[in-house]
């Protein structure tokens, strides 16, 4: 039972026991003055009853007085005495008519007055005629006596049953009255009472209402302070959207704007765009007016662009529905927080964890780059690989390795990806600053003092030159076509990927020119060992590998090969006659006679001492005989100079075999050119043997072609 209740059942019991008090109280009271009436009521029959005698005996007297003086006035004394009583008689019997007992009496009484009356009047008339008639006044005496004790009698015992009545009245007007005082007194000790414990209820529900009111303005300020010190924005709006409070932080971040409801414009107001930065919120959309709908919203991120160009800001937005006790929406609050710092810590993070990926994703790159560039055989097969794979790694930015050659006056490209056309394919060294410098050097952003020369006009955007160097050497240059600088809002993330590009750009610059000069030395090494280091041409080493290759692929494919041994003729007379020094150089001619004689695919080697020889592929008997004639008369024409003085004439005697017209194997076929120029020898130097054994004799025949 609440205390409202308990409260408004105290009152109604209160409320009908002093109704009760009040309504026998009332009673009572117009019981005591029903009794008073009464006892008023009979003290006035008493009086009249008094009264009646008194008239009469003034009646009595004035016929008194008649008869001893014979005043005729007396008579209208008598007369007046005479209505008085029949007034008195009269109103006897009106008042007493409610009583038959004093009825009954007052008509006995009638009778004995009237004829009092009649005889004191009959008196006064007699003594009138005749004033001296004493006897017959002394009966009139007699009779009147006689009536009077009758009458006497009947009023005396009128009187008192009247007197008997009044004091039954009295009594009963003094205990209505005693009834009265008690329930007066009751009433008033329950009015007592009932203040006393209105005074105790009061003061204890003021008491209780003012600790309520403590406590609630104890709440309030303890409320208060809970919003002062709240970091965060705290907005509170009534159900018609108009806004009815703000903590401090929020009043401090809307104090340039004044946002006085949820409106159409509060957004726009207010700045607020989605999570791109760009898209204004619709009103509809915000988290206030969602809690107006009632919704519960929670981390709803806004990026704050305020209309007075204050700083940028991100917030996230919470909020709900404000429900009285009643259940009904009255308003919504929202809290927002300022999440700046949390953006931008998590836009540096994603920023990190991009940039790491990206750099191992590169590192795997550059790592298959490296990989796939360290099986390649030779630098040419490295720049048609470099072409595919830098590709690969530079996306649509177009580039070139460019290459400075033997003589190192001139760079040319090498290898060309995305169909690079921005730079001259071949330049001068001194035409690339990055080659000058001996370091990295382009334009980017802020714009470097001078371009490179070899770039041509339809470069519009940036450029990255790398030198490619490796082991103290300078192999080239790297350069890569950046495209244009970024500008507009995401400049920044354009400018960290043209940071990136130019830091992908060194680190595979360095892999391709470590590469280059592994491949360089490689080839150096390999050169060295396949090769003769006085002419250039291969060596016995490598003519009998290049030999079992070629007669292998001659076999599948059914093609001809040729092996030619050539010997200098009297070389040891040459070198005494001119020199060591000389032979040398007379051979190193000779060599190069070779290279320039023979088809690009065919070998010319140095096989020991003034002996060379030639595999000629897919070349018939008749073939190589032709060449070999070439190559004979070029020897014997050549005609060098040493320190001034031109060296003498010399010839060289030749010996061919053939595959497979004269043997089918290498060694076969190797003694078989050497048996051949033997003969050559044999048959006086200057000349051309062609083998012409058939491959099952042992026992060959030769046969001088040419002399
Ligand atoms: P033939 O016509 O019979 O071949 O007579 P030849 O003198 O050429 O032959 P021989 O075998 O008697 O002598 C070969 C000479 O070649 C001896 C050597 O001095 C010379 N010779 C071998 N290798 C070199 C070299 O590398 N440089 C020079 N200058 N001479 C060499
Ligand atoms: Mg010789
Ligand atoms: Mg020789």
């Amino acid at each position: 039972m609440t205390l409202k209740v308990r409260a408004n059942l105290v009152f109604a019991l209160a409320l009908v026991a002093f109704g009760a008090l009040m309504w026998f109280s009332q009673t009572e009271s117009q019981r005591f003055s029903e009794n008073n009436r009464w006892v008023s009521h009979t003290r006035d029959v008493l009086e009249l009853s008094e009264l009646l005698p008194a008239h009469l005996t003034d009646a009595a007297a004035a016929r008194g007085a008649y008869i001893r003086t014979g005043d005729p006035a007396q008579f209208q004394k008598f007369d007046a005495a005479t209505n008085l009583v029949l007034r008195d008689l009269a109103q006897l019997r009106g008042l007493t008519a409610d009583n038959p007992g004093q009825q009954l009496r007052l008509v006995q009484l009638d009778p004995l007055v009237h004829s009092r009356l009649s005889l004191l009047k009959a008196s006064m008339e007699s003594h009138q005629r005749n004033s001296h008639d004493r006897a017959v006044q002394d009966e009139f005496a007699a009779q009147s006596a006689n009536i009077s004790s009758q009458l006497l009698a009947v009023i005396v015992t009128f009187e008192g049953v009247e007197r008997s009545l009044l004091e039954l009245r009295l009594a009963q007007a003094e205990a209505s009255d005693v009834r009265a005082t008690k329930i007066n007194a009751i009433r008033s000790v329950f009015v007592f009472l009932s203040l006393l414990l209105v005074f105790w209820f009061l003061n204890r529900e003021f008491a209780r209402h003012e600790r309520a009111e403590r406590a609630t303005i104890e709440q309030k300020r303890l409320l208060q302070s809970i919003l002062d010190s709240c970091s965060d924005s705290v907005i509170v709006a009534d159900k018609s959207g108009s806004i009815i409070l703000r903590n401090p932080v929020a009043s401090r971040e809307n104090a340039l704007i004044h946002a006085v409801s949820l409106d159409q414009n509060y957004p726009e107001l207010l700045g607020l765009y989605k999570d791109d930065g760009q898209t204004l919120y619709k009103t509809e959309e915000l988290a206030l007016a969602r809690a107006l709908r009632g919704e519960s919203v929670y981390g709803l991120e806004m990026c704050s662009r305020p209309l007075n160009g204050e700083q940028i800001s991100w917030k996230l937005a919470a909020g709900g529905p404000l429900i009285n006790a009643q259940g009904e929406k009255e308003g919504g609050v929202v809290f927002v927080r300022d999440i700046t710092d949390r953006k931008e810590a998590d836009r540096r993070l994603s920023a990190a964890l991009q940039d790491a990926e990206i750099h191992a994703r590169e590192n795997v790159e550059l790592s298959e780059l490296g990989d796939l560039l360290q099986s390649c055989l030779t630098v040419e097969e490295a720049y048609k690989l470099s072409e595919k794979a830098l590709t690969n790694i530079f996306g649509s930015h177009a580039g070139a390795l460019c290459i400075i050659n033997p003589s190192r006056d001139l760079v040319e490209a090498r290898a060309v990806w995305n169909n690079c056309a921005t730079t001259e394919i071949a330049f001068s060294p001194d035409d690339c600053w990055a080659l000058r410098r001996g370091k990295p050097y382009g334009e980017n952003g802020s714009g470097t003092p001078i371009a490179c020369s070899h770039l041509r006009g339809s470069l519009t955007g940036d450029y990255l030159c790398v030198p490619l160097i490796a082991q103290g050497e300078t192999l080239g240059v790297m350069y890569l076509d950046k495209g244009p600088q970024p500008s507009g809002p995401l400049s920044e993330g354009g400018q960290v990927q043209q940071a990136r590009l130019s830091r992908l750009a060194i680190a595979v610059a360095e892999r391709v020119s470590l590469a280059l000069a592994n491949l360089r030395l490689r080839e150096l090494l390999r050169n060295q060992s396949i090769r003769d280091p006085l002419t250039g041409l291969f060596n016995r080493r490598y003519l009998e590998e290049s030999l079992n290759r070629e007669l292998r692929r001659a076999a599948r494919t059914k093609r001809p090969v040729s092996l030619v041994m050539l010997d200098l003729d009297n070389f040891k007379h040459f070198n005494d006659t001119f020199g060591h020094q000389a032979g040398d150089l007379l051979m190193k001619e000779v060599a190069s006679l070779f290279k320039t004689r023979l088809r690009a695919g065919d070998l010319a080697c140095r096989y020991g001492g003034e002996e060379f020889s030639l595999v000629l592929c897919e070349a018939d008997v008749e073939g190589t005989l032709k060449c070999v004639r070439n190559i004979c008369e070029a020897v014997r024409l050549l005609s060098v100079e040493y320190r001034g003085q031109t060296l003498g004439r010399i010839t060289i005697s030749a010996g061919i075999a053939n595959y497979p017209a004269h043997k089918d194997n290498m060694e076969d076929l190797i003694h078989a050119a050497d048996k051949a120029l033997y003969m050559a020898k044999k048959n006086g130097r200057d000349c051309i043997v062609v083998f012409d054994g058939q491959k099952t004799t042992t026992q060959e025949t030769l046969l001088p072609v040419i002399g």
